[in-house]
């Protein structure tokens, strides 16, 4: 039996340091959650093998650079080609979707509207339905969600399908450390000829 990756206390407490700001040192971390330099190096390798801690990134405020932001309401059978949108549109920040609902939210910004009249076609030309649009004038959120607690349950997802893995992972150990957890050899394999091929 594997033993089940669990999320303690001190995780939890480096989650929401980070999620509120991920520019703090090694040092910083250390300090503020009481426990040494290299344990919090540890730990947020090991966050990030498991793929709970996904990245951090830089927060932009559209409004300052003259960006329109819009929420479109999306349905229909084929749902899941939303992604494809996501792809073609770098306007578009974040889509979520309902699969047993068949629905779909993108949020999207724009510098050019003409951009927008584009999305709304090619949504149509995938055969989606746009329901409603929405343009965004007030903003509230700026949080970034972390666990509120230690959690048992965390589900190890393929680095390269990113489908929940379900029985044994398949491990790979990098050379700094860092694991990498797969559904299978062949997910491994094709993880690594893509990143490859990526150079
Ligand atoms: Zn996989």
């Amino acid at each position: 039996m594997v033993k089940k990756p669990a999320l303690d206390a001190v995780d939890v407490e480096i989650l929401k340091l980070l999620a509120e700001d991920c520019k703090l040192s090694l040092k910083d971390i250390s300090k503020k959650v009481g426990v040494s330099i290299p344990v919090v190096r540890k730990r947020i390798r090991r966050l990030e093998s498991l793929g709970i801690l996904k990245g951090c990134k830089a927060l932009i405020d559209p409004e300052v650079v003259g960006a329109v932001s819009y929420l479109i309401v999306v349905e229909g059978r084929e749902i899941r080609s939303i992604s494809s949108i996501l792809e073609e549109f770098s306007e578009v920040e974040k889509a979520y979707v309902s699969t047993s609902r068949r629905s779909g939210v993108l949020i999207a910004r724009f510098t050019d509207l003409k951009r927008f009249d584009e999305i709304i076609s090619k949504i149509e030309s995938l055969g989606l339905n746009v329901k409603s649009t929405m343009l965004i004038d007030l903003e509230y959120s700026e949080r970034v969600w972390t666990p509120p607690e230690p959690s048992q349950r965390v589900t190890l997802k393929c680095a390269f399908c990113n489908q929940p893995i379900i029985g044994e992972p398949y491990k790979v150990v990098l050379s700094d450390g860092r694991i990498l957890y797969f559904n299978s050899e062949e997910c491994a394999k094709a993880y690594f000829l893509l990143k490859k091929s990526k150079g």
